[in-house]
Order: structure tokens, then sequence, then C-alpha cells
């Protein structure tokens, strides 16, 4: 029998006893504070901390449960954040008294999750996008360039990434402006100024930094594990008319900065442990730093939904898996950091689109309308080429257990027009 909650969690919620995902939520009243996920309520662990639930070595006598962000308890490391999952386990579990006896405590503990605001999980100070999935980069190189030339050279040798903006990463649900920008179509002399016309989606995944390094100091691959905190879903809003004019030679801009929209809920490397999977051979073998004696992967079957505003229910548009990506997570945080780039508690690592082999596994509109060659036919009749003001695209993800699911919960976003309509 597996570890089981006094709190009722049906068999296909995200957020089984299993999972238990930390976020920031605002209570109806009451400032934002640490929350982990469980069924259909949100724990409140500053009340928790402020009883003592968390006095022990582990946690530094700080208040980190009280903050307004995971910052400080990122910044704490792996044995407290193992610490307070055990913790919160033991609370929830069908076995302790503690809660589950107290009705006065209960009434502080749990709110429903319908009845706060999440908020970001992180003060994110940095946010880098990697490209690691092989079918994503294959797919978009053989429309640039041709299925000869569809990988660049370096792509095999190190797992390629931009650096993006930070200050733009806002939490779902929030509303996605259509951005305005320089556009040149391929017939015209001079490049225009208006609304984007190819505004797209990419199903990613991201993980928070917990520990950071000293600059001048990079991480080995084999101690990368101890600065990765968790995992969230993640949609890079892409505008691919305005990213095919700015993007040479030195990467998007404008097409990515405008808005990227991540999950409320963080999912610990402890809660994935189970859904770890051996990462594929790579081909060529990549140089020593890079390297790691059974480096991993998660089974995470992944999925964006789309909505129009005419249509009554979402529509599947893309299903994958987390491991569809060639470079795996500590390849990717090594890479980050072996010129000595530093990173801190609250920064922000993105898979970049994670496209399978098959059609239905393509993670973007630029891959499954092939550039708007093909568009996409929806239950209602309805064709897309590129997302329209009033469509909803949201993703979703979940690790299925023997009788639970580790779950994502979603990341949701809306296109509004742009100012200028
Ligand atoms: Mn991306």
């Amino acid at each position: 029998m597996s570890l089981q909650s006094f709190i009722d969690v049906a068999r296909d919620s995200h957020f089984s006893i299993q999972n238990l995902p930390f976020g920031i939520f605002q209570p109806k009243q009451g400032k934002p504070r640490v929350g982990v996920a469980i069924g259909e309520y949100v724990v409140d662990l500053s009340v928790l901390e402020a009883q003592g639930h968390f006095r022990s070595p582990e946690f530094q006598d700080g208040r980190v449960f009280s903050e307004d962000s995971l910052n400080a308890f990122l910044a704490l490391g792996r044995p407290s954040w193992r610490k307070a999952r055990e913790m919160i386990q033991h609370l929830l579990s069908t076995e302790t008294s503690t809660l589950r006896d107290d009705a006065k405590l209960r009434a502080r503990v749990f709110h429903e999750q319908r009845d706060v605001m999440m908020q970001l999980p992180a003060r994110i100070g940095n946010y880098t996008d990697f490209y690691s999935s092989y079918h994503h980069a294959h797919n978009v190189g053989t429309m640039l360039r041709g299925p000869e030339n569809a990988l660049m050279p370096n792509w095999k040798w190190l797992p390629v990434a931009y650096h993006g903006r930070a200050s733009s990463i806002v939490i779902s649900g929030t509303e996605v402006r259509r951005p305005n920008g320089q556009t040149k179509p391929p017939d015209a002399a001079a490049p225009v100024f208006g609304p984007s016309k190819s505004l797209d989606y990419e199903l990613e995944m991201a993980f928070l930094i917990g520990p950071g390094n000293s600059l001048g100091d990079p991480v080995p691959i084999d101690r990368a594990i101890d600065h990765i905190f968790g995992f969230v879903l993640m949609n890079d809003w892409s505008a691919r008319d305005i990213q095919a004019w700015e993007y040479q030679p030195l990467g998007p801009f404008l097409a990515k900065n405008f808005c990227t929209s991540i999950s409320p809920w963080v999912v610990t490397l402890e809660a994935l442990e189970p859904f770890r999977k051996p990462l594929p051979h790579q081909h060529p073998e990549p140089l020593p730093y890079l390297r790691q004696k059974d480096d991993f992967t998660f089974d995470i079957h992944l999925e964006a939904h789309l909505k129009t505003s005419s249509m009554d229910a979402p529509h599947i548009i893309t299903r994958t898996n987390f491991q569809n990506l060639y470079w795996s997570v500590a390849q990717q945080l090594a890479h980050h950091t072996i010129s000595g780039c530093n990173l801190q508690p609250g920064d922000l690592l993105a898979s970049g689109t994670i496209s399978g082999p098959t059609e239905e596994s393509r993670g973007c509109m630029l891959e499954l309308t092939w550039r708007g060659a093909n568009p996409l036919k929806l239950p209602d009749g309805e064709t897309r080429k590129w997302l329209e003001d009033g469509d909803t695209l949201t993703v979703t993800g979940w690790c299925e257990g023997d009788g639970y699911r580790i779950g994502f919960g979603e990341v949701s976003g809306q296109i509004v027009s742009s100012t200028l309509a």
C-alpha cells in the first residue's frame, strides 16, 4: 500500500501526497507566503513554521516559509528540501494525528486552491532558454536550411542556448498581449511595423536553481543536481515574423522578450525520482566536462491544448514527453557554468521546445503547421496557422505512478490584441 493522506486526493489529481510541489500563494486575507499543493488544497507552510514544525538545524532558524518567494528556501539546498518534504509528508499522512485530529489547526493550515491567488514561485534574477530537443532543432533547421544542413555543426557538441529576459516571466493565467514589432515580408524591399502576424507557443519545461555557484567556479557535472530544486511547465511565447527578421546574427530578442509564462507549482527532484530514466546514448560522445556515469532524464507526459474563443472545449494539439530532450539537465547546468558564469538561487533554466519524432509530438505551431503551410484543423471547423486574438493555449504534464500522479498543474494564457488594434 502506497503512502496515503487523510486529505482526499482523486486518483487523477496532479497533487498526490507523493508530489507536494511548492509555490507562493496569497489567501483572500493576508500576504503571499509559501504553500504546498495536495489534492484541491494548499497547505500553508507559514502557519506550520510559526508553530515550530520546522525548528531543526536544516532550517537555520530562518522563517523561509513566511517569505513571498521561494528564494530563501531555495538557497538552503537539498538536505533542507528533503527534510521539509519528509516533515510535510509525515504531517499529511493518515498515520499522523497532529493535523488530522485538530480541526482548529486544520482550518488555519488548509486553503482551497480555488480561493487563493498563485504568484510567481521565485524572484527570477536570470533566465536562460536552451534548444535541447533534437527533433525541434532538426525540424526548424530543415525549414531554414534544408534537411542536409538541418543541424548546425555545434548542436551535438554543446547544449545551445540564449540568455532570455527574466522581467517578463509571468504566472499562468496572465493575459498575453500580442507584440508589435518590425517584420519584413519576403517580397518587400523594406521592413514594416505592426502587430506580429505569426504568434506561436513553445511547449517547454524549466528548472529553478537552488544554491548558486561563485563567479569563476564552474559546477562539475556530477554536482549539477545539488543546484536544481525542481521543475515547472513553461510556454515561451514567440513572434515568428519578428524573430525571422531580427535573429541574425545574435539570436532571439524582441520575438521572445514580451512574455514567458510558467506554472505556479514547483515539482521537486525528490518527487520526480521514481520517474528517472537513463539518458539515451549520445553520439558523438560529448567532451569530458559534459559526461557523467548514469546521466538521466525523466518520463513526463506533456500536452498542449488550444481553445479558440468560439470552441466549447480545448483541443489537444501536442502530445510529447520530457524524454524527447537530447541534452540532460545536468549537462545544461554544467555547460552553463563551465565559463565561470555564476548561477543564483531563483534563476530559471528552460529546456527549449520539447518536440518528438512524430507529427503530434511537435511542440509549437511553427512545426505543427510547417511555418503555416499546413494549417491546423480544429474540431469546430476553424483552422489556425498561428495563434489568434482570443485563443487560449494551455500546457499540462504529469508522471503516471502506480495509483497516483505527480503532476505539474498547468500553464495557461489567452492572447489579447496588440495595443495598435
Ligand atoms: Mn524557447
